[in-house]
């Protein structure tokens, strides 16, 4: 089994070791994927919510030639087994030595430490219990019980947090037996326990937190930089906080100072003026939209009139044909229902063809003893479409190629269905 050396020493980058055991993993794209065991390793494999480390093995081969294998991928088997997935098999027994990318490792230690600290000082400030922890590769989150602290809670946290950064606290490693941090976390010293035996090891932050870890920390609070919480959300089981360590925290509090400074230049106002100058948009937009909607209303009444005069009564029937290229669907159905409120003996056939498919529309008056949901839903069936409606008004759907001919047919179907109701 590999020895783990991020247990005793975080901040080794570099280390020797031998190649203990090697298997072949063929992948579906064809492509074979070594994974290699090592007798010691410093590499951190996916666990325990921190994301695992990236690196290389270089080694001499037996021609003599130096060769460097990128490691893509590290994960530990449930034997306890630390595997380093590579693209070019290593012989067991083979000298390698094994380079972390120590960038991206630095960055988890500080997101992970400063996971340690910030739920401490949670606890601690708010008693609210951290129920799970998840370090991502670009977002880092913490799962809280409870509901959404207020705003000054939350800044009082971060506060306390980034002061302890200050402070440059010691953080250090031991390990006690079972026995031992059961009776800790029982006196209420120790914040966590996980479900495992032998030797426990013990994260201490000094004056402030003890917690069972295996992961990999800082050596003191100084080291995490700094501390910005971000994005507080509702979660099914409590509360999800955002939070961004070190230079991810400068990172993050600089790309938001540019999305606000792009905001409050597309809406000519200082950075302080956002949130007002959005909300006097939202009014405006809702009160316009409120506007439109009465002149499109007052429009339509005004047009159907006119129609009503346009189109005289004919054998007891009014019968209104139109296509509108730039006329929307709403605007024309409001102008059917209003045109055969308006006039009596009228029949409208509309057509939006302002998007296709276009949208028909028929309505009748009160009185006239016809069934436009029927005569379009048949008209329509062959056309192999649907559409229907009540006796009063009816809607469907046809391509504008069709609407022509579908519109004629119904204006044949509706003075035929008059006539008839006339001669009787
Ligand atoms: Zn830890």
């Amino acid at each position: 089994m590999s020895e783990r050396l991020y247990y005793s020493d975080s901040f080794l980058a570099t280390f020797d070791a031998k190649v203990t055991d090697v298997r072949e993993v063929a992948r579906g794209d064809g492509e074979s994927v070594w994974q290699l065991a090592l007798d010691r390793t410093a590499f951190y494999p996916a666990s325990g919510g921190q994301p695992m480390d990236y690196g290389a093995l270089s080694a001499i081969s037996r021609g003599g030639a130096a060769l460097e294998v990128p490691v893509e991928q590290v994960e530990e088997d449930e034997h306890g087994e630390v595997w380093h997935f590579v693209r070019k098999p290593l012989t067991a027994g083979t000298a390698v030595r094994g380079q972390i990318d120590w960038n991206r490792r630095f960055d988890h230690m500080q997101q992970h430490t400063g996971q340690h600290l910030l739920s401490a000082v949670f606890l601690k400030e708010l008693q609210v219990p951290t129920v799970s922890f998840h370090l991502g590769d670009s977002v880092s989150t913490i799962d809280l019980a409870g509901t959404v602290p207020a705003r000054h809670s939350l800044e009082r946290v971060e506060r306390v947090a980034n002061e302890i950064i200050g402070e440059d606290r010691l953080v250090s490693v031991n390990y006690v037996a079972r026995a031992e941090a059961e009776a800790m976390l029982a006196a209420g010293i120790l914040r966590k326990l996980p479900e495992r035996d032998g030797q426990i090891r013990i994260i201490t932050i000094a004056d402030c937190d003890r917690n069972a870890c295996g992961g990999t920390h800082l050596r003191s609070t100084g080291q995490i930089g700094g501390l910005l919480l971000r994005n507080v959300e509702k979660v099914s089981r409590g509360v999800r906080v955002e939070f961004a360590c070190g230079l991810r925290a400068v990172r993050a509090a600089r790309a938001d100072a540019v999305l606000l400074g792009e905001t409050a230049g597309a809406l000519s106002v200082g950075a302080a003026d956002v949130p007002g100058a959005v909300t006097r948009l939202l009014n405006e937009a809702k009160s316009g939209a409120k506007e439109r909607q009465r002149l499109r209303e007052e429009l339509a009444a005004y047009h159907a009139s006119r129609l009503a005069v346009e189109v005289p009564i004919q054998d007891g029937l009014r019968l209104v044909e139109r296509s509108w290229k730039d006329r929307d669907r709403d605007y024309v159905k409001m102008l059917a229902s209003r045109t055969v409120s308006a006039a009596p003996e009228t029949v409208v056939i509309f057509c939006a063809e302002e998007a296709n498919p276009a949208r028909v529309v028929m309505a009748r008056s009160l009185g006239l003893e016809f069934d436009c949901g029927r005569v379009l839903r048949e008209a329509l069936a062959e056309l192999g479409l649907r559409g229907g409606g009540s006796p009063d008004l009816a809607q469907g759907e046809v391509p504008i190629a069709q609407a022509d001919a579908l519109r004629r047919k119904l204006a044949e179907v509706v003075r035929r269905t008059v006539a008839k109701a006339a001669a009787i």
